[in-house]
């Protein structure tokens, strides 16, 4: 997120200290990965100060965000005093809290890592292409969203390899903080459809927030602009006004076809392989936890649309194997389970273990053909009657989806 104005503007005794410490945490965590040294190094290349951090109260779901005139950071205070206990919090005790304790500030870069890094793709955005900022006040780029969405779910990825336990945990309701979940639910709806991916965080930014638009739209803006000031400059005379704004409108422009160069070549480069590694990670991960849905989706999706030739030839074993797991697993567990599980948790296993079988060519198990059969009638009857108490659209929409999906089986 990339914010404007702020508010927030008294100093507090130890915030410039805290600052550079934090600086200097996060980035012996985030350099212990391959994208957050790519990213570092891009960062020191362009000669720029490093943003400073700032700890302080904000509105309720709102994690952090940069902003570009003051070249600062913030974190809301009121996510931070999960990771410590403490009899006060108000800012300056968190504050002088994180400066003083090492454990305290530990535990918050560790879980906070990922969204500082999204934060810094956003202040180097700005410097690369300032004129977004300058000229287009009104709002922030969407398109700039695909890239600290990637940077971010790359370097997640490879911060969870490393720590299997804590992916475990997470999946298996065990554990979880407000950074962590703000992170899975990015990387856990991971598609290897990269259009999907950037069209989810489109309409996450279109639909969501008021002050996010299109680079296309803000140079449609600003072309109105010019429009305005030619007639103007016309009428009086003055013509230095018009002038300048072309200038700004050819500066936007090239601004513009620059960034589309550098995120198509940024994709192209890192997704392939990024894609497949995630998901056949995740599937894994949920495979052991046994969240069958979650893990035959992953690993048949991945099996459908990657390339064989595009990854090595033994990790394109792997996922297969660990697909043929998979549905293996489910059907054992269905065939256990049923009598157990409630009519959306048994359907939604099915039809994700038919799904799986579709994608991937295998036969739907023999085992479970009229359990199937009974499972979706029942399950058409009972969604027709949530949509009659429904009020919320998008839940109407899925539960449409869903009989679909039970009427429409081959
Ligand atoms: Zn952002």
């Amino acid at each position: 997120m990339i914010m404007v104005f702020t508010l927030n503007s008294a100093a507090y005794r130890y915030d410039k200290a805290l600052s550079k410490k934090l600086k200097n945490d996060f980035s012996a965590v985030i350099l212990q990965t391959k994208t957050g040294e790519n990213f570092y190094e891009r960062f020191k290349k362009i000669g720029a100060e490093f943003p400073e951090i700032l700890i302080r109260k904000d509105k309720p779901s709102r994690l952090a965000y940069y902003v570009m005139e003051e070249n600062k950071i913030y974190f809301n205070s009121s996510y931070i005093t999960e990771f410590f206990t403490a009899k006060e919090n108000k800012d300056p005790k968190i504050i002088e809290i994180l400066y003083t304790r090492k454990d305290a500030r530990e535990e918050f870069v560790k879980f906070a890592d990922a969204l500082y890094l999204h934060e810094l793709v956003h202040a180097l955005q700005t410097k690369l292409y300032p004129n977004y900022r300058r000229d287009i006040p009104q709002g922030n780029m969407i398109e700039f969203e695909y890239e600290a969405f990637f940077t971010e779910d790359m370097y997640f990825h490879e911060k969870m390899k490393n720590n299997r336990k804590l992916m475990k945990d997470f999946l298996d309701l065990k554990y979880d903080d407000p950074y962590l979940s703000h992170n899975m639910s990015s990387y856990l709806n991971l598609s290897l459809d990269i259009d999907n991916y950037r069209g989810n965080i489109r309409k996450m930014y279109e639909e969501g927030k008021g002050d996010y638009l299109s680079m296309g739209r803000a140079e449609e803006i600003q072309k109105s602009k010019l429009e305005d000031s030619k007639i103007i400059a016309y009428a009086s005379g003055n013509v230095s006004p018009y002038i300048r704004k072309t200038t700004g409108l050819a500066i936007i422009q090239m601004q513009k076809e620059e960034y589309e160069r550098f995120i198509d070549k940024f994709y192209n480069e890192f997704w392939p392989a990024f894609s497949f590694e995630a998901l056949l990670y995740i599937g894994e991960v949920a495979l052991e936890v046994k969240n069958y849905p979650l893990a035959l989706n992953c690993l048949a999706t991945n099996e459908e649309t990657c390339k064989e030739n595009k990854v090595k030839k033994e990790d394109f074993q792997k996922l297969k194997t660990e697909g043929a797991v998979a549905i293996l697993e489910t059907t054992g567990f269905i065939l256990d389970k049923n009598e157990d599980m409630d009519i959306e948790i048994l359907s939604g296993h099915i039809k994700a273990l038919d799904e799986a079988c579709k994608k991937t060519g295998r036969l739907f198990p023999k085992k479970l053909k009229e359990l199937r059969e009974k499972t979706y009638k029942k399950a058409i009857k009972h969604y027709f009657g949530k949509i009659d108490e429904e009020k919320d659209s998008e839940n109407i929409k899925r539960y449409k989806e869903n009989i679909d999906f039970f009427i429409n089986f081959k």
